[in-house]
């Protein structure tokens, strides 16, 4: 069992080992869902990938989006599968928001984030410019 803290430690130090031209992030752009509708389900068919783009781990966006799309959700592969029919414009808005609340730095507007909890409180750190700051919590 990796704790939570141990966790980040890993990531951090897996990214250090990387070489800075990889670290350099190609123009960062709000990612966008491909949805479609199945039924009465509503189908993200890129959910990971956007996981992976924004490297945030798939369990905070599914409890975020579960949460502000108020439906529920559950990951399949490399999909996500919405209860219900929900406007793709509707969702990718919730993303956008997700982006600019916990993955662009609020001080130098870069991407180069994580997400730590410090006594309870969920905070925003940037290894770009070395700030931290706090964040609404996610559910
Ligand atoms: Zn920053």
């Amino acid at each position: 069992m990796v704790k939570p803290d141990d966790y980040e430690k890993m990531l951090d130090e897996a990214y250090s080992l990387l070489p800075d031209k990889v670290k350099e992030t190609v123009r960062f752009e709000i990612p966008k869902f491909e949805v479609f509708f199945q039924g009465n389900q509503t189908i993200i068919v890129n959910f990971m990938e956007v996981c992976k783009y924004i490297r945030r781990d798939p369990k905070v966006i599914l409890k975020y989006l579960t949460k502000e799309l108020a439906a529920p959700a559950n990951v399949a592969g490399d999909r996500l599968i919405i209860k219900g029919k929900v406007r793709p414009d509707k969702i990718n808005k919730k993303l956008e928001t997700f982006v600019k609340t916990y993955v662009i730095c609020k001080e130098c507007g870069k991407p180069d984030t994580e997400l730590i909890t410090i006594e309870g409180v969920l905070y925003v750190r940037c290894s770009a410019c070395g700030a931290r700051y706090p964040v609404p919590p996610i559910a």
